[in-house]
């Protein structure tokens, strides 16, 4: 499969459409960024990198962290966890506060805010580091020094954290938080600052597709059955209240953030990450979901 001509006619058709969005501005300074980036990374199962256009920038991956943190947790934590996070796509706002009153403290799933602060929570539990921690998975699974935090990012959330520190309180009133509200804030909003190359999002990506053994990292990162269980949370939950939308449009597990990027996997064949900044009013990048449906297009598969 010629890989590389593919994803490059994608870009130039993407770039000639130029359907254009938004640059989130909810954290102030993500509005910073330059919204004309646009990169694309596909990694195969041998590890051979095909790339096109701002694949080397850094940028703020946001909530595709989350697929990193859960990873951490789950094999930690299954059964218990899906006692204090539910496996359905919400259909609400990512940062909604009525649905988890609605479902007494349970978030819907591990993708919306309430539901990540959940993991952050458990992660917090069991490792005596979790920041640190995180930083070595993501090293260690994409093969190399691939991943920093954005201090800049970070503070700018932080400030701004309003509504996720309510979030926390009240996952806390439902004695669905075991640990200080500060310190998993703390741990939640380093995570979401990180940044990374979509290069290097994809290789961090790459176990997902490969029943969970990642040939950077040179081990089983998780057993066959929890990869292809957190393959189906992304398929139907991560990309908020659009991923319905995403499923019909692309047909590939995959997990978005508000910094514009999106990591997806085809199971037994790649991994990739597309990133540009501006942003549907769901939340999602506008030019990498359209690259992403014109892949599965021209590759003629995706997950269905
Ligand atoms: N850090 C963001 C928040 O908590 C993540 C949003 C996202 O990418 O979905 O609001």
């Amino acid at each position: 499969m010629d890989y590389q001509s593919i994803i490059e006619e994608v870009y130039q058709e993407v770039q000639q459409e130029n359907q254009r969005g938004k640059v989130a501005n909810y954290i102030p300074e993500l509005a910073h960024v330059n919204p004309d980036q646009f990169g694309i990374a596909l990694v195969d199962l041998q590890g051979n990198v095909f790339a096109v256009g701002d694949s080397q920038i850094p940028f703020s991956i946001q909530s595709i962290s989350k697929v990193h943190t859960l990873t951490m947790v789950f094999p930690k934590f299954d059964p218990q966890l899906w006692s204090r996070v539910n496996v359905e796509p919400s259909g609400n706002p990512f940062n909604s506060i009525a649905q988890l009153e609605y479902e007494k403290g349970i978030p819907r799933n591990p993708f919306i805010n309430a539901g990540a602060l959940v993991i952050a929570d458990a992660l917090c539990s069991k490792y005596d580091h979790p920041t640190e921690q995180i930083l070595e998975f993501i090293n260690e699974i994409a093969g190399k020094n691939s991943v920093s935090i954005n201090s800049a990012v970070k503070n700018s959330e932080k400030n701004h954290g309003e509504r996720n520190t309510a979030l926390a309180y009240f996952l806390k009133s439902y004695k669905n938080f075991d640990n200080p509200v500060d310190q998993v804030l703390e741990v939640y909003f380093s995570h979401c600052a990180m940044e990374m190359t979509c290069e290097d999002l994809a290789r961090s990506f790459s176990f997902l597709a490969n029943d969970g053994y990642s040939i950077f990292g040179e081990r089983k990162i998780l057993s066959e059955s929890h990869a292809r269980r957190i393959n189906a949370l992304m398929l139907t939950c991560g990309f908020y209240d659009e991923a319905g939308e995403f499923a019909y449009r692309v047909g590939l597990p995959g997990k978005s953030g508000v910094g514009g990027g999106v990591a997806a996997v085809m199971p037994h064949k790649f991994s990739i990450a597309v990133w540009c900044p501006e942003l549907n009013e769901k939340g999602n990048s506008v030019k990498a979901i359209r690259a992403l449906e014109l892949l599965t297009d021209k590759l003629s598969f995706s997950l269905f």
